[in-house]
């Protein structure tokens, strides 16, 4: 049996016990290995993150714990065929590491690479322990520190470590498994069920029959690149979803990166498209009706005469109500045109032993059924935070500034755009984060703490303001938002720019204070705002800021 031994308790961790039993049997002996900051995740958020402390504070220590194996997230997960961004890079990429491939919209492998080389150039990859997943995290207001649970994924064991700040990069999904409705007759199908999140990767499909289940940014993805080899590909979807094209190369972005350089070009390119996907995005919601006509034409425009565009891409919703999809050089109607791939919009009547029949009747042949049918939402990775002794239930919790939750001290998490690409959120939190820790330092607190008046609790909406089917059978367990600043999750760069760029750090949201165990030190400044700011105890406002 073998015996770890924690902050005052004895730890079995034989690989006979299924979970581990904990026996309070002696005082503390040794105590955890500590650091200033713990980053959870080693996608783009948490390696986004490790920069900017190594950037901004490089005396603090650090790590990144990441459950996986590898490094990547998203991007290191997903190996389906023709798997790639549906953002820009330029808009995708991190704001200080230029995006150089000719490709503005590029696939998994090679967002893989950069944010590998990201790891790499910055000297975060030394701090990243892979195979850890943190399990839970408790908060010690005394200590003003977390003591966090971390599971070694290859053997189980749990050891602990303590931190006086958490951040979360976990992304938004389970990892382990995605989402597949129970369809009837499902067990009658003799030929073969792939779940993207799982890609066999000896799965050979050439020459096959494929039915690919969804109708979202998988669905579109996978169409037209297994298309090529395919006998038959049918895209099943219950209902359309709005089918942008896009160009794969961006020519003025490589035009820019020959004239003005990587660096100059990069960020030119990123401005000129973060103008365009918020003024998209605007006019969409403005103006809903004739967006609608705008995405029709554009769609018709590339499918066959006669072809039923309304019936298969004419959705139920309003641009924007859920995420437009995207497609490379317009791949998915081109694959349409030419007759290699076709999409039915249907619902299920049943699976049989050589494919689905459909409601209308029709039976789709397929040796591999394929069900692109979403992800399982997950907050925070599952892990379970508790403050002085109490659990966190998160949906009792208020996002602050989209960043922080309500009553809980010195955490801070990243969930990106839905509407924009989801890395442009990296910097403008991270760079609020360290600004928060510098002001923490020059006023002398260790604690900072979000804290609702009740009036910010009256009305509550969700967290992830989408109508997408995975965002609503999940929503519920997420943190919600408030109605207004600070607690109103802005889904617009711009907004966040002014607001935690821009704006100041302190807040009469905020409190802060300092743990009796530093009570002896001296405050080394008054509270003052690192960008100069004055705040005067009067809540700063983020759309006066933007306008
Ligand atoms: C197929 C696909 C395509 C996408 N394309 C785009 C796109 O084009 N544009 C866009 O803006 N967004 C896109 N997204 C959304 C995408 O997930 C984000 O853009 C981004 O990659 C998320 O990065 P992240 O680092 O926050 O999270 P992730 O990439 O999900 O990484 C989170 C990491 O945290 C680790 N982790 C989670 N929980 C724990 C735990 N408890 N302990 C330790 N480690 C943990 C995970 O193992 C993982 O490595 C896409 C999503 C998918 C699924």
């Amino acid at each position: 049996m073998q015996t770890a031994q924690f902050n005052g308790v004895f730890v079995c961790t034989s690989p006979l016990a299924s979970r581990l039993r904990l026996e309070i049997i002696e005082p503390v002996t040794e105590a955890p290995e500590h650091f200033d900051v713990l980053i959870v995740g080693a996608g783009i958020s948490g390696i986004g993150c490790a920069y900017y402390l190594g950037k901004h504070h490089p005396q603090r220590s650090y790590a990144i714990l990441e459950a996986r194996e590898r490094i990547g997230g998203t991007w290191d997960l997903f190996r389906y065929p023709g798997i790639r961004s549906d953002s820009d890079l330029h808009t995708f990429g991190f704001e200080f590491k230029p995006w150089r491939s000719e490709f503005a919209i590029a696939d998994g492998a090679e967002i893989l690479d950069y944010i590998q080389e990201a790891a790499r150039e910055n000297a975060i990859d030394a701090r990243i322990r892979t195979g850890h997943r943190v399990t839970a995290a408790s908060w010690d207001g005394e200590a003003a520190r977390w003591t966090v649970t971390v599971e070694r994924v290859h053997d189980g064991e749990l050891t602990q470590l303590t931190c006086g700040w958490l951040f979360t990069g976990t992304g938004y999904y389970h990892y382990d498994h995605g989402h597949t409705p129970e369809f009837p007759g499902l067990a009658e199908f003799q030929g073969r069920l792939v779940h993207p999140q799982q890609w066999p990767q000896d799965l050979d499909y050439a020459g096959k029959r494929v039915v690919v289940i969804g109708s979202g940014a998988t669905a579109v993805t996978l169409i037209p690149a297994m298309a090529e080899r395919t006998s038959h590909i049918t895209m099943l979807q219950r209902s359309p979803s709005y089918v942008v094209s896009l160009p794969q190369r961006d020519a003025l972005a490589n035009l820019a990166n020959r004239l003005l350089g990587a660096e100059r070009g990069y960020a030119l390119t990123r401005r000129k498209n973060i103008a365009l996907q918020t003024g998209f995005y605007r006019f969409c919601r403005r103006f809903p009706k004739l967006a609608r006509r705008l995405i029709r034409h554009l769609t018709a425009r590339q499918l066959p005469a006669g072809y039923p565009v309304d019936e298969h891409f004419r959705p139920r919703y309003d641009p924007w109500d859920q995420r437009l999809c995207v497609v490379p050089n317009g791949d998915l109607f081109r694959a349409i045109r030419q007759g290699r791939a076709e999409i039915v919009t249907d619902t299920i009547a049943t699976f049989t032993a050589s494919g689905i029949r459909l409601t209308s009747g029709r039976e789709l042949e397929a040796d591999i059924v394929i069900t692109a049918t979403g992800l399982r939402l997950l907050p925070l990775g599952g892990i379970a935070l508790s403050v002085d002794g109490g659990p966190v239930e998160l949906p009792s919790t208020l996002a602050y500034k989209g960043m922080m939750l309500s009553g809980v001290p010195n955490f801070a998490f990243l969930v990106g755009y839905t509407n924009a690409s989801w890395t442009l959120k990296v910097g403008l939190v991270c760079e609020h984060f360290m600004r928060l820790l510098s002001h923490m330092d020059e006023a002398g607190y260790d604690t900072v703490t979000p804290t609702p008046d009740p009036h910010a609790l009256r009305t509550t909406a969700p967290l992830l303001d989408f109508s997408a089917g995975y965002v609503l059978r999940a929503v519920a367990e997420f943190p919600r938002q408030g109605a207004g600043a600070p607690w109103r999750v802005a889904m617009d760069p711009n907004v966040d720019r002014a607001v935690l760029r821009e704006g100041p750090v302190e807040d009469p949201a905020l409190r802060f204070t300092r743990s009796s165990h530093r009570q002896q030190q001296p405050v080394t400044a008054p509270p003052t705002d690192p960008v100069g700011q004055t705040v005067n105890g009067s809540r700063f406002d983020p759309a006066e800021a933007a306008a």
